[in-house]
């Protein structure tokens, strides 16, 4: 009984309940209650609902009180898409891209993805947690309590691991749930690139060697593959999520960004957790994705940040009836943010997804692109207590202000992580 608290106070409950994931005019749907109230009980929700329902159990009455002041209560945000641990940022192709240089031209420069394996190579593993660990505590102060991580900055064993191994040292040190991706299938690193079959020597490496260790140590639960021009095409795709699938890693793909190259059929093909980015799909693509239970995930700050024109066809995704998600794609290249919020702003003015559109691809789709919608996405009874409390009063407020951080506090598992002020 000690242990239970009241959350009471807030202007508008987002309570996300009901089947996830969702679809088409349910991506509308935030199961709102003015004046909602929450009772949680040994870190999940023991009760929701209105004040006077809830008020009136026996357990409220001895709970701890928490008054959220008028305030915007909702689920805490799930980011499932982000590059988490790094070496340094790339403010000096930012201005190369500014002047015009494309993100393919830097590539072959030697920049990109490959300017941050040479410099998380040479980094040290403390290094690069303490770089992480402080991203992780400005997701929480942005209102998000689970991300996905991915590797695909080491691309050779040694490096690979490292980074796998920091996601679960960071899960367990600090109160962010970490959903860990292994991507060694980011881009060829440049030793195998010189050789004349490099290509698939690598991917050799990847399947015989490195996969058999990330299965064996358990080091992740999602196999992912950047699918583009530049990077590995359908068919090296296909063999290396077929391989992960093989030792329980489930398909996530990076898909259709710069190029259409067919990824998100081999996504829909292969039973994929997730299809991210989706700028380049066609129509055939749209129809797929919306006649499946592949997530398909808009990265809208990756071309926020890149300067591009076109962003994914969110509109014909939803009306197609595809799952839609949203996640930060959090990155040093390409989209430097942690905040969802600045993520819904995007999916609001560049994407035409409504305010409640965009919280549900946020919240419980991304959740269901992780496979945790039976613990997080939504406040319903059973569920982790996770959930952002932003200094609004209305819903709509949270994409329309941006660029200033509105999360008033943060809450994982029935724990304040953060709290405004
Ligand atoms: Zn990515």
């Amino acid at each position: 009984m000690i242990d239970s608290l009241l959350i009471t106070g807030a202007s508008q409950l987002l309570t996300l309940r009901g089947r996830g994931p969702r679809r088409g005019a349910a991506l509308a749907n935030l199961g709102l209650i003015r004046d909602g109230t929450l009772l949680i009980r040994d870190r999940r929700i023991a009760a929701v609902g209105i004040r006077a329902k809830v008020e009136a159990l026996p357990e409220a009455r001895s709970a701890q009180k928490l008054d959220v002041g008028g305030r915007v209560v909702l689920p805490g945000f799930v980011d499932s898409h982000t590059h988490l641990i790094h070496a340094a940022s790339r403010a000096e192709e930012y201005e190369l891209k500014i002047a015009g240089a494309s993100y393919q031209e830097i590539a072959r420069k030697g920049g990109g993805i490959l300017n941050s394996v040479k410099k998380l190579r040479a980094a040290a593993a403390e290094a690069l947690k303490g770089r992480a660990r402080a991203a992780l505590r400005g997701f929480a102060a942005h209102g998000t309590t689970t991300i996905e991580a991915k590797s695909g900055y080491g691309l050779d064993v040694t490096s690979e691991l490292k980074i796998l191994r920091l996601h679960r040292e960071l899960s367990a040190e600090q109160p962010l749930e970490i959903s860990s991706t292994f991507l060694g299938a980011h881009v060829v690193p440049a030793e195998f690139r010189s050789r004349p079959d490099g290509a698939a020597e690598y991917v050799r490496l990847l399947v015989d060697r490195l996969m058999p260790e990330v299965a064996g140590e358990r080091l992740a639960e999602f196999c992912d593959v950047f699918c583009d021009r530049g990077a590995f095409t359908r068919e090296q795709s296909r063999e290396i999520l077929e391989a992960g699938k093989r030792r329980g890693l489930a398909a996530r793909i990076h898909a259709e960004q710069l190029t259409r190259s067919g990824a998100t059929q081999l996504a829909v093909k292969l039973g994929a957790a997730s299809c991210d980015h989706l700028e380049q799909v066609n129509r055939a693509d749209i129809a797929a994705l919306g006649k499946s239970n592949t997530v398909a995930t808009l990265l809208p700050g990756c071309d926020f940040h890149l300067g591009l024109k076109q962003y994914a066809p969110a509109r014909s995704l939803i009306e197609a009836g595809a799952i839609v998600g949203l996640a930060t794609d959090y990155n040093p290249g390409t989209s430097p943010t942690l905040s969802m919020a600045m993520i819904l702003s995007l999916a609001c003015s560049q994407l035409r997804m409504t305010p409640a559109e965009g919280i549900t691809a946020a919240t419980i789709n991304g959740a269901y692109a992780l496979r945790r919608e039976k613990e997080v996405g939504s406040l319903e009874v059973g569920k982790l207590a996770d959930l952002a409390v932003f200094d609004v009063e209305d819903y709509r407020e949270i994409p329309y202000y941006f660029g200033v951080n509105r999360c008033w506090m943060t809450m994982k598992s029935g724990e304040v992580i953060w709290k405004a002020g």
